[in-house]
């Protein structure tokens, strides 16, 4: 049975580190993580997460994502695991809109991203797949790369006026959001 293993949190330096290459995907420790990763991740009610926020220094990702009330129309997904993700290519046009993250629970920000980006990476039978992601999908799946190159969402806001805390962000979305709200 996979574990629900510790999120690690902004201060933790493995947040900050670059995460390593996966040499062999196959070797039951990195599926047993992949695993963990996924539990962990649900379990949560996240809709992504990276290795170095269970203290894996790994370029593993899953993304899993499914519609709720601040994202409708998000895509209902099995969680994916992607391995040594590359960016390929991407939009010039960035959308703006509001992240949470496991790792920096109690603040959400607004944040830009592309709209979308075409990716290469291995999934976890070692295949080679590139797929170009979209809109929500396409932020989700910046959010959790940044976590491979020891990056956070609070560094991509462009001002710090738009980073907030959690209870204030209910307070301001109240009108229009439920309290079920997931985090990257
Ligand atoms: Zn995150």
């Amino acid at each position: 049975m996979p574990q629900h293993l510790e999120i690690f949190q902004l201060g933790a330096p493995i947040i900050r580190m670059v995460a390593k290459r996966v040499s062999d995907i196959k070797a039951s420790e990195v599926q047993a993580l992949i695993d963990e990763m996924i539990y962990t991740c649900l379990e949560s009610k996240g809709v992504g997460i990276a290795a170095p926020q269970i203290g894996h220094s790994l370029a593993i990702m899953i993304m899993a994502s499914y519609p709720n009330t601040r994202y409708p129309y998000a895509p209902k997904m099995e969680p994916m695991a992607l391995i040594n993700p590359k960016v390929i290519d991407y939009s010039e046009e960035q959308i703006k809109d509001w992240e949470g993250c496991l790792s920096l629970p109690g603040i959400r920000a607004r944040v830009p991203r592309h709209t979308h980006i075409e990716v290469l990476y291995y999934d976890r039978e070692g295949k080679e797949q590139t797929v170009i992601f979209r809109d929500f999908l396409a932020r989700l799946f910046q959010h959790e790369y940044d976590h491979l190159i020891g990056k956070v969402f609070i560094d991509r806001v462009e001002s710090t006026q738009e980073i907030i805390m959690e209870k204030e962000y209910q307070r301001l979305m109240n009108a229009k959001l439920s309290k079920n709200e997931s985090s990257f």
